[in-house]
């Protein structure tokens, strides 16, 4: 049996469907609100509007450093974060975003609100390289 990460496109497309159908059925999302703000996207200039427990935009799914655990806001950096790799995880959908500025990483869950045309774009770049 092949390793996860050398399965074929198809199978990860197969995988992000799932996701997606799970999704969709899922119930109300948990309501946990801190450091609610909105902010303007500095890569695409969509207006997020802040639900307290991302900072990512959901048009583009770009990121911003500004958390050293999620929500804290007490990173420094500021750097814009790139999504580089896309995976499914335990019927999740995980970005790894990793910063321009400083080079950190983090993984971050695919939220609900998120635009999933843009996960499916992306992950067939990614895909694709
Ligand atoms: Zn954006
Ligand atoms: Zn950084």
């Amino acid at each position: 049996m092949l390793p996860l990460h050398h399965a074929p496109i198809f199978d990860n497309l197969r995988i992000l469907a799932q996701f997606v159908f799970l999704w969709k059925n899922k119930s109300m999302p948990k309501l946990f609100q801190k450091n609610k703000e909105d902010f303007i996207c500095e890569k695409c200039g969509e207006k997020v509007i802040g639900n307290g427990y991302t900072n990512h935009c959901p048009k583009c799914l770009w990121s911003k450093h500004v958390d050293i655990n999620p929500g804290d806001r007490a990173a420094n950096c500021g750097g814009m974060m790139r999504p580089i790799k896309i995976e499914t995880e335990k019927g999740e959908c995980v970005l790894t975003y990793h910063c321009e500025k400083c080079n950190f990483e983090r993984r971050k869950k695919v939220e609900s609100n998120d635009n999933f045309d843009e996960v499916i774009k992306l992950a067939k770049t990614l895909a694709s390289k």
